[in-house]
């Protein structure tokens, strides 16, 4: 199908970044479409139940909306999804979920926007393209044998899978981390294979390192450093030594891989958008956001590249939004985030200026 009209503003993506950069362009009246892969703010989704955002709620907050809630303490992902869903619906906002952009290409002054939803392809055009797709589609494989066995997840969901099982879990930073504890207090018996010798306490929210340490010294989570997996079978694990010893079968009933996410870039290669260094980081204008490709801009954490050192979250990324909406409006939107605006920095500055 293909629908004519040619749209102001395509963003592509409905996390929190391409939620709040949608808002503030509503508001002023910018024609905008917008599009998921999934369900909006699909990132959330597939965290593990009940997992709190280390960033207080007020910094998480999009558009000017506070995050309600009844506790004073972080929210968890599943209150966020559905403080998502209630600004989505607030702002009227038309998102077409389940339907990934696989195809974007230059026509003239405009962009022709293919998409794949269940009903079949249909194409969009509009000015300009905003990729607000994150960092986060694909899971860090280990290309290792048996790492697609029906016991071997990259996704951990529910601590709840493993009661009285099994668990190894491979990894040493905060995802791994929090998953052996959680996973251990539902009664799971765990042990952590992890690369290293020690823990490195920056990547890791400070309160389960100390906890962590005191499990393994008790010998309740099992701990074998220095290790990777050679290759996965239906109840064990082949483990090397990284100082390259023999290897030994580890016995377990399930395999947690926590070696973390990297970006889907296609897009932005289709695009023709330069890419920088080892992280791939997409060039862009910090005053606009606007990429290498004129008409096409970065807002969320894409802008990262793979970002495999995070170095932008929700929480720094609302000023991409401004920026955007600046570029293209003019005017530095009303309401961004939710914490005092001098907390932006620059972004501050600028918004006083307009
Ligand atoms: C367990 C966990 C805890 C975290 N805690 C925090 C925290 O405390 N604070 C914090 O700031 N961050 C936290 N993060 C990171 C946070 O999830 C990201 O910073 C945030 O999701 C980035 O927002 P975004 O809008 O840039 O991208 P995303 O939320 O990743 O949204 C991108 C959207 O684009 C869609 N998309 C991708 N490709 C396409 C396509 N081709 N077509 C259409 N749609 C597409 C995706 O489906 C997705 O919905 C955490 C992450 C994890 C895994």
């Amino acid at each position: 199908m293909t629908h004519s009209s040619p749209y102001e503003v395509a963003i592509i993506g409905a996390g929190p970044i391409g939620i709040e950069l949608a808002v503030c362009l509503r508001l002023v009246g910018v024609r905008t479409i917008q599009f998921d892969a999934g369900q909006i703010g699909h990132t959330m989704t597939w965290w593990p139940r009940n997992t709190n955002f280390f960033s207080t709620s007020e910094r998480l907050a999009i558009a000017g909306v506070p995050i309600p809630n009844n506790h004073q303490q972080r929210t968890t992902g599943e209150e966020y999804l559905a403080y998502l869903r209630a600004v989505v619906e607030q702002f009227d906002l038309p998102i077409q979920s389940y339907e990934p952009v696989v195809q974007l290409t230059r026509v003239a002054n405009h962009f022709t926007i293919t998409t794949a939803p269940l009903t079949g392809p249909a194409t969009y055009t509009a000015r300009r393209v905003v990729l607000a797709i994150g960092d986060m589609q694909q899971p860090l494989r280990l290309n290792i044998p048996g790492e697609d066995l029906p016991h071997v997840s990259h996704y951990f969901r529910d601590p709840h899978d493993y009661f009285r099982r099994r668990l190894l879990i491979v990894g040493g930073k905060n995802s791994a981390v929090e998953a052996a504890l959680r996973c251990w207090r539902a009664g799971a018996q765990v042990t952590l294979s992890y690369r290293r010798a020690t823990f490195d306490d920056r990547r890791i929210k400070h309160w389960l390192l100390p906890d962590l340490m005191a499990q393994i010294e008790a010998g309740t989570i099992g701990f074998l450093p220095e290790t990777v997996p050679l290759a996965i079978h239906p109840g064990s694990v082949e483990l090397c030594p990284t100082s390259g010893g023999a290897p030994r079968q580890h016995a377990t009933d399930f395999v947690l891989l926590c070696t973390g996410f990297r970006g889907d870039q296609s897009l932005l290669e289709q695009l023709g958008i330069t890419l920088y260094g080892p992280n791939r980081v997409p060039a862009f204008n910090p005053e606009t956001m606007e990429s290498s490709v004129p008409g096409v801009y970065l807002a969320g954490t894409v802008a990262a590249g793979i970002q495999q050192r995070y170095t932008l979250f929700i929480e720094n990324c609302h000023e991409h939004a401004g920026k955007i909406t600046r570029a293209i409006t003019g005017a530095w939107p009303q309401r961004l985030g939710d914490v005092p605006t001098r907390s932006y920095g620059l972004a501050f500055e600028r918004f006083e200026a307009n």
